[in-house]
């Protein structure tokens, strides 16, 4: 599938990052590093869940934080509610502590 710069429209590789002629960024929704919907045990400020939609869309967290805090505020607890089910619903990222007692896959 070819890709075409937005700003000058020349042709580039499906790989490409950057357009070679005029330097903009291109392929800029497919991040580098997926991960799946998981609550981290590092950063979270209240559940994660906050964390966990950022890591896993690779959405800014501090940007995902706000929109949440305003949603509180703004939505009439639609975001509450949303927060609640994410708390339940995503499930927690496992200890990464290797050991004897954990199972091999
Ligand atoms: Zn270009």
């Amino acid at each position: 599938m070819p890709v075409f710069c937005h700003r000058c429209g020349s042709g580039l590789p499906s790989t490409a990052r950057f357009c070679s002629n005029c330097g903009n960024v291109v392929n800029v929704a497919a991040p580098a590093t997926s991960r799946p919907l998981l609550r981290p045990h590092i950063g979270r400020q209240i559940a994660g869940v906050c964390m966990a939609l950022s890591l896993a869309y690779g959405w800014d967290v501090g940007i995902v934080r706000i929109f949440t805090v305003l949603g509180f505020c703004f939505s009439g607890g639609m975001v509450g509610v949303a927060y609640l089910a994410g708390w339940i619903g995503i499930p927690e990222e496992p200890f990464p502590m290797p050991g004897p007692t954990q199972p091999q896959p």
